[in-house]
């Protein structure tokens, strides 16, 4: 008998958002976030601010999830956790997901 091999990280097989899928949308914890608009520069589709201009997700389906990686990774507090790409079929996916693994 077969036994499955332990499998790499990858992305999820749907996109629905519906919480069983394996989709994890970005997140940001807002009340440590400095202002700077890092983010909100990277993809302002993805991120903006809320009422208390500190930055948030306005939608985390909005961009690629490379911009997501790369807003992690410029952020200066660290306050932004990537979680799982939306799109399988994104570009280099594996190594994004390598890269957000540091952030979530
Ligand atoms: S990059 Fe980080 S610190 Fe700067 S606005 Fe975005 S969440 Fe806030």
């Amino acid at each position: 008998m077969n036994v499955n091999p332990i499998t790499p990280a990858k992305a999820p097989a749907a996109d629905c958002g519906c919480g069983s899928c394996g989709f994890t949308p970005v997140t940001i914890d807002s009340e440590d976030c400095t202002a700077c608009g890092e983010c909100v520069e990277v993809n302002p589709a993805i991120f903006g601010w809320d009422a208390e201009k500190m930055a948030t997700v306005i939608d985390a389906k909005g961009g690629p999830f490379k911009d997501v990686v790369k807003a992690a990774e410029k952020c200066p507090a660290q306050v932004i956790h990537p979680g799982t790409p939306a799109d399988p079929n994104e570009k280099d996916l594996e190594a994004l997901i390598a890269r957000a693994q540091k952030y979530n």
